[in-house]
């Protein structure tokens, strides 16, 4: 018998709250995580796509907020969790709204990211007890002195190793540079470069290094099939797999932001419902799209790597890379939109004759080896 979340040192109003959200089970993270954040540790959790992360650290944060009762100073913030993209700030902070709605006592959170005017963050900071971030508005925040961090009592990297790695360092550096010493790290991700040790010298303490990943082999929920399209077959392509399939939801990666453009008009021509999000769309456009996306209500999404990341959207069925992630981490991240939660996906891979030889670094690194399937004969006449 897996235990229950009431084993893991809880307290019984988050018990009631995880209930009522029809939580009964804790993931192998959660089970492992939460009592050693609980405990005080430094965390370093590793563990696949879709298997939980967030409740990982959520859970214990909140029961420490309600447990602790720190006093701060005006604009103080007690826990900071850092993540890549705005998207994922919303949803993390979505996560925490969740669980503590049900609390006797509010939790305050709040998101903050670029792209969106700053006085509203500004004005809203004081008495936030959950600052979710991404780094760039957060230093333009500390510089307008709307916010400071010179009490954070933990902080949680989600995407770590992408928060670690070079786009973030300068920004990172920064805000590292203006914590106290001491404090509790909690850091979260489903891959991690070689650089473990470089990140456990940088940020973590005698860390609990929790490793729940299953193995490459392991990601059976889900199923990955790899085509081989000639370059100027790829669209018709596509669209024979979105229209034969009869797919209704289904997130489509390019390698950049002009191809998720591109990529999406010609669907629209063909009478697929689609459109593009990426790092080049305004913000009320990207939150847009994509909230009609998790909704149901727009059938295919177009994106960049932008979305490869944390991005949770319920029983997303299909996810189909029209082109190559640069980097093979990448590759993981993007198949893990879909098999989330024990729920079953597809993932299609698009490989042109000039991609094989990156396709099979990716696969190399993934540890698994797909068989490349051959579509010339396929008559893609009407698509
Ligand atoms: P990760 O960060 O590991 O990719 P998330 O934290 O985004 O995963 O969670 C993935 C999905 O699993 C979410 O939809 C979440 O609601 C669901 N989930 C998390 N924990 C549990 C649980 N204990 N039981 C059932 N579903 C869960
Ligand atoms: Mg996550």
């Amino acid at each position: 018998m897996p235990p229950l979340f009431s084993t893991l040192g809880l307290s019984e109003t988050l018990l009631k709250s995880l209930a009522a959200l029809n939580y009964t089970t804790p993931t192998p993270i959660q089970q492992q995580a939460i009592p050693a954040v609980l405990f005080g540790k430094d965390v370093l959790g590793i563990a696949d796509t879709g298997s939980g992360k967030t409740l990982s650290y959520a859970l214990p944060i909140l029961q420490c907020l309600q447990e602790e009762k720190w006093t701060m100073q005006s604009r103080h913030v007690p826990v900071l969790v850092l993540v890549p993209t705005r998207e994922l700030a919303v949803q993390v902070e979505t996560v925490f709204n969740e669980v503590s709605a049900g609390l006797p006592e509010k939790v305050r959170t709040m998101a903050v990211f670029g792209g969106v005017s700053i006085n509203p963050q500004m004005i809203g900071m004081q008495g936030v007890q959950v600052l979710i971030a991404t780094p760039g508005r957060l230093l333009d925040l500390i510089g307008s002195k709307a916010v400071h961090l010179g009490e954070v009592k933990m902080l949680v990297l989600d995407e770590a190793d992408k928060m670690l790695n070079l786009g973030f360092q300068e920004e990172m550096d920064k805000l590292l540079a203006l914590m106290p010493r001491k404090r509790q790290n909690l850091l979260f991700s489903a891959t991690l470069n070689n650089a473990v040790n470089e990140i456990t010298r940088l940020v973590l303490h005698k860390p609990e290094v929790i490793q729940v990943t299953t193995g490459p082999q392991e990601i059976t929920l889900i199923k990955q099939r790899a085509f081989r399209v000639a370059p100027e077959r790829k669209g018709p392509y596509l669209r024979h797999l979105i229209q034969s399939r009869d797919m209704q939801q289904v997130l489509v990666f390019t390698a950049s932001s002009h191809s998720a453009d591109h990529v999406a008009d010609k669907l629209r021509k063909h009478g697929i419902d689609a459109k593009a999000t990426h790092g080049k769309k305004s913000n009320h456009a990207r939150q847009e799209a994509l909230a009609a996306f998790k909704a149901g209500k727009l059938r295919v999404l177009v994106t960049t790597d932008l979305l490869s990341r944390g991005i949770d959207i319920e029983f997303l069925p299909y996810v189909i890379n029209y082109e190559l992630p640069r980097s093979p981490k990448d590759y993981v991240h993007r198949i893990g939109r879909t098999g989330r939660a024990e729920h079953p996906g597809e993932a299609f891979t698009l490989v042109t004759p000039e991609d094989q030889p990156h396709f099979k670094v990716i696969q190399k690194k993934m540890g698994q080896w797909l068989t490349l399937e051959g579509t010339d004969d396929e008559d893609l006449k009407g698509f």
